[in-house]
């Protein structure tokens, strides 16, 4: 199934960034491509159940689609920030790296308890950062039952841990 087979051309992959031996997938090229960019924010979409309150974007090119998706999907955003970038008071959570830990944060006091929230980012490898935002906007109370990702790397289990943590999981290339 390649349904997405004109965005998936728009993505190139990167030898040996940030580090050698990992492929990474630059949706740079996607981002400066008009059509492309607005099919991958239809797409992201149209494949949306349901009302959303808040889309949650992950920094930082998931802010991007989640800017992209608030007007058609009629919601707000919501910024998933690293840790000491946020300006009022926050909650945290930590999540393991393959070297140490990292960890996200967000206004403690940006959603209100029981909102619908869309999660969103660019792409999904481990599910390690997706996994700590969930954890984190349950905390704050919200409603967190999807997930939209540009690419998705079914190799590295990320989505499969998500629709674990009970998350309706799309991505348009895999
Ligand atoms: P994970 O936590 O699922 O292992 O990694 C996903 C996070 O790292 C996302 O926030 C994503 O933006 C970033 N990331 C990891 N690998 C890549 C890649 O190959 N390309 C892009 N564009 N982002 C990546």
């Amino acid at each position: 199934d390649d349904r997405n087979a004109d965005l998936r051309a728009l993505i190139r992959t990167i030898p040996d960034f940030p580090k050698p031996g990992v492929q990474f997938r630059d949706i740079t090229t996607l981002l400066l491509d008009s059509v492309g960019f607005a099919a991958a924010i239809a797409r992201m979409a149209a494949g949306t159940q349901g009302p959303v309150d808040l889309v949650a974007g992950i920094e930082a090119r998931g802010f991007i689609f989640a800017a992209a998706l608030a007007a058609p999907l009629g919601a707000g955003v919501l910024l998933i920030r690293k840790d000491g970038k946020l300006p009022g008071t926050t909650i945290a959570e930590d999540y393991a790296l393959e070297y140490g830990t990292d960890r996200i944060a967000m206004h403690a006091d940006a959603l209100v308890p029981g909102q619908r929230v869309l999660l969103v980012d660019d792409l999904i490898a481990t599910g390690g950062t997706a996994r700590a935002a969930v954890r984190l906007l349950r905390k704050a109370g919200a409603m967190v039952t999807q997930a939209q990702f540009l690419v998705d790397l079914p190799d590295l289990g990320g989505a499969d841990a998500l629709r674990a943590d009970g998350l309706a999981v799309d991505s348009l290339v895999a």
